[in-house]
């Protein structure tokens, strides 16, 4: 799977559930608790891969999946730094697999903060993604 296959599918599973909650209701905050882990994998089993073994991407409490990427990863799957960190954080780290670049964010928790969520919300998850596309 590369990059750009993974972010076109998640954000039509993203915008499918959004549609759902939207119809039934639910406002900002009701959208954003949806997104619990713990909701999630009870609600929602193919949203991520990890659900079906009941693995977290991050061991927390609390790990909310709405910004399931981050705004702040850069990606092109031509290119040999395929993946980045616009920000640089200091808890992400780049892996060289042979010849490529990737981006290891397994240590960092930022999008999955809440207020980082709050901060950043928008029904519409391809647009809070925009930049991630312009590695
Ligand atoms: S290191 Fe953190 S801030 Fe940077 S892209 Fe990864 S998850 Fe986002």
């Amino acid at each position: 799977v590369n990059y750009l296959s993974w972010f076109k599918n998640h954000s039509k599973k993203h915008s499918l559930i959004i549609d759902k909650l939207l119809k039934n209701g639910y406002d900002q905050t009701e959208i954003i608790d949806y997104f619990e882990y713990d909701n999630m994998i009870l609600h929602e089993s193919d949203f991520c891969l990890l659900y079906n073994n009941k693995v977290k991407c991050h061991e927390i409490d609390k790990l909310n999946c709405f910004l399931c990427g981050c705004p702040n990863f850069r990606f092109n799957d031509t290119k040999e730094i395929k993946s980045y960190c616009s920000i640089s954080c200091e808890d992400g780290k780049s892996v060289q697999y042979g010849k490529f670049t990737h981006q290891d964010c397994s240590k960092c928790l930022i999008p999955h903060k809440k207020e980082f969520i709050l901060k950043n919300f928008d029904h519409d998850w391809k647009k809070i993604m925009k930049m991630c596309e312009s590695n």
